[in-house]
Order: structure tokens, then sequence, then C-alpha cells
């Protein structure tokens, strides 16, 4: 079966009692069994629910995976992660990893005895160099936010196979229907399903995917023990984004590009950053392993500060909004909104400077995005 078809048919026959053709919202907590112990197969809904599993079955197969588990939130999925991880065990993450990301190593987890080190995942000799017999995991995101820069993925999963090491891929800004790190050698496969999967900016979601049975079987211990579950109709609203996915990805892609390629064109524009350009530093590698460039353009305006904070302000069509992945356009500002946590002189450090901005382009016609965006960066 393909993606498309996937993404409709798998998980979602139709309900065996009514016929109903969608997969209904099963808002119950708990199921009646015959006699003690004898059920039709779910005891609670902090260990299982229909419409939770039928997410998980449907997530799971478009990542080519065997399994899934979905998760409350994006950081409820990660801190399930880190729970599988003991005392004095070690990380190595990609070093612009995504705030909540760092946050939750950083100020959670260290207190538990985590251990970890920032590296730039995109050079996969500082990645082997940071390896510890302690390191569990290597942690990346590709591309990552907001410089967008690209990770090798099939060359860092033969560095983790040969060191016996665990390779977790943030596949949020990519989406399964762009990328499938499984398929180059990845371990796991994690989601925000905020952003594309759920994708119309209605729900709050996370994901996690692998084909290995014994993580698998131990993720799924920490749902249930832990319990970051999503509820059946925040279940309902992601399985429900997802029948679209390949479709707004495609939209999402081709508008991207054609927006990137006309801000480096643009007078008021200092520099583009989009995978999908040729001139990415990243292009060739990510066009290996990814159908496309995706939704997310990062670019700095030539005006500085105040330039950026007036065009962050002047969009019309591109809401003022942290988050990405919805239909709706977004506009923001990273060094002020989403990377304020980012120490100044880091944020500099890392080219997160104060002329950045951050748009998420979304489905709407590509002439009234091209016309919102000029208006805007007129406004000098
Ligand atoms: C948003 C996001 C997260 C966190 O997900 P939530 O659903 O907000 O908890 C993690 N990773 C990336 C790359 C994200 O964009």
């Amino acid at each position: 079966m393909h993606f498309a078809t996937k993404a409709i048919h798998v998980g979602q026959a139709p309900e065996s009692t009514t016929g109903a053709v969608v997969v209904p919202i099963f808002q119950t907590s708990t199921y009646a069994q015959e006699a003690p112990g004898v059920h039709k197969g779910h005891e609670y809904s902090r260990t299982t629910n229909p419409t939770r599993d039928a997410l998980q079955e449907c997530l799971a197969s478009l990542e080519g995976a065997q399994y899934g588990l979905a998760f409350a939130s994006g950081m409820a999925a990660i801190s399930t992660v880190l729970l599988s991880l003991s005392s004095g065990d070690h990380i190595v993450s990609s070093d612009d990893v995504y705030g909540g990301t760092f946050r939750v190593f950083d100020k959670v987890f260290t207190r538990h005895g985590l251990k970890y080190t920032l590296v730039d995942t995109s050079d996969v000799a500082a990645v082997a160099a940071a390896l510890r017999p302690e390191t569990k995991i290597v942690w990346v995101e590709t591309p990552t936010n907001p410089l967008l820069r690209i990770t090798d993925i099939a060359a860092v999963a033969q560095l983790c196979k040969a060191r016996g090491v665990l390779l977790a891929v943030d596949n949020t800004f990519m989406s399964p229907a762009l990328q499938r790190p499984l398929e180059l050698g990845a371990d796991l496969v994690v989601h925000s399903t905020t952003k594309y999967i759920g994708g119309h900016s209605d729900v709050v979601g996370g994901f996690l995917a692998t084909n290995n049975s014994a993580l698998h079987d131990q993720l799924k211990f920490l749902q249930n023990a832990a319990g970051g579950v999503p509820g059946p109709f925040d279940s309902w609203l992601t399985l429900r984004g997802l029948k679209t996915l390949a479709l707004r990805m495609d939209a999402h892609c081709k508008s991207a590009q054609q927006i990137a390629e006309h801000l480096v064109a643009h007078r008021q524009v200092e520099s583009v950053l989009y995978p999908g350009l040729p001139s990415h530093p990243g292009h060739a590698i990510h066009m290996r392993q990814a159908s496309g460039g995706g939704g997310i353009i990062t670019f700095r305006v030539k005006g500085g500060l105040d330039h950026a904070r007036r065009v962050c302000s002047a969009t019309k069509l591109f809401f003022l909004a942290e988050s990405l992945g919805g239909v709706e356009s977004l506009i923001e500002h990273p060094a002020i909104m989403t990377h304020a946590s980012v120490p100044a002189a880091q944020r500099a450090a890392r080219g997160i400077g104060d002329n950045l901005i951050r748009i998420s382009v979304g489905i709407e016609h590509i002439a009234d995005l091209l016309a919102d965006l000029d208006q805007a960066l007129a406004q000098t």
C-alpha cells in the first residue's frame, strides 16, 4: 500500500457494531469485564484506548515502523524516552535541538543523573568524538530549528550501530511524508504531532515509532507507568489530520520553495536558509534523505532588529505566533520569541541574530502569501 492510502486505511476499518467509516472517539476511562480478568482487550484507558490504538497503528505504518506509541505532547514523548535511561547514562545531542528538549535534558533529567553533550551533529566526526562508554542515545534533529542545519541520518546511524548506541531522530519538521529515519537506519523516531501531523493547529500531541521490539516494550511500559497519554478526542483529531498529511506536505513544500526563491532575490533580504535551495549547505544530503524541502524558511533582513520587528508585526496572513506546521502561515522572531531562553551570547554564536525571522508556510494561495510578505518587507 502507498503512503497516501495507508494514511486513510491502516488501523481504520469500519467500526464493527455500526459500520461507521470513521474511527469513533471512545471517550471512556474504563471497560466492563464479563468476569474478573475476562475482557475484550481493554481494561483502562491509560493503558489502552481504541481511538489511540488506531492512531498508533496508522502513524507507525507511515513511519515504516512495526510499533508506535502516542503521547499527550511531543515533550511527553521525549520525556518518556529519557525515563528509559538510568543515572549516569549519557546522551549526545544536536546543539540546536528544540528548546523544550534542551530544557528537559538540562533542567529536569540532569537532576536524576543524566549526562549530555551537545555537538553539531551535521559533523559526523564530532558525534563520534563525543561518544563515551556510557553513551546510550544519540539525539538528532534534521533539519534543525531555526537554522535548518542538516545531519546525514544514514552516516550517524552507521556510527551508532558500530558503537552499540541508539539513534533517535526528531522528525517533526519533515513528517513521515518527506523523511523516514527508520528506513535510513535510525532506531527511534520522535514527533511532536502538534505540528505537521495534526496539521491544523488545534491539538497538541507526541509520538514514538520503532522497529526494535525490546525498545518498544520498554517505552510501552513507560507510556503506561508514567502515563503521558493523549485523550481519545486528541487522538481522533490527530488521526483526522493524518489523513491529508501527504497532500498538505506537497503544498507546503511547493509554496515554501517558491517563497524561498522569491526571498533570495528580494532587496530587503540579506540571506535565506531553506534546505530546498541548492545554495543551502546541507542541500545535497537533505535531498538524498528527504523528498522535499519542507515548509519552514528562515531568513535575515538587511535592516536589523527594528526592521525584523516591523516585518513580523506587518504581515496579515502570516500570523505572528510560535509553533509551525499548520495549514495557516505563521511568522515569528526567534531571538525574541521561540529562542529567547537561549542566552544572547549563545544565540549570536549559533547565528540566531536579531535580524533573523522564521516562517512556517501554510497552504493558502501562493500569490496571497507572496503579496503579504512583500508588503511587510516594504515596512522599512
Ligand atoms: C514542538 C516541538 C517539540 C515539542 O512538542 P510539543 O508537542 O510542543 O510538546 C519537539 N521537537 C520539535 C522539533 C518541535 O518542533
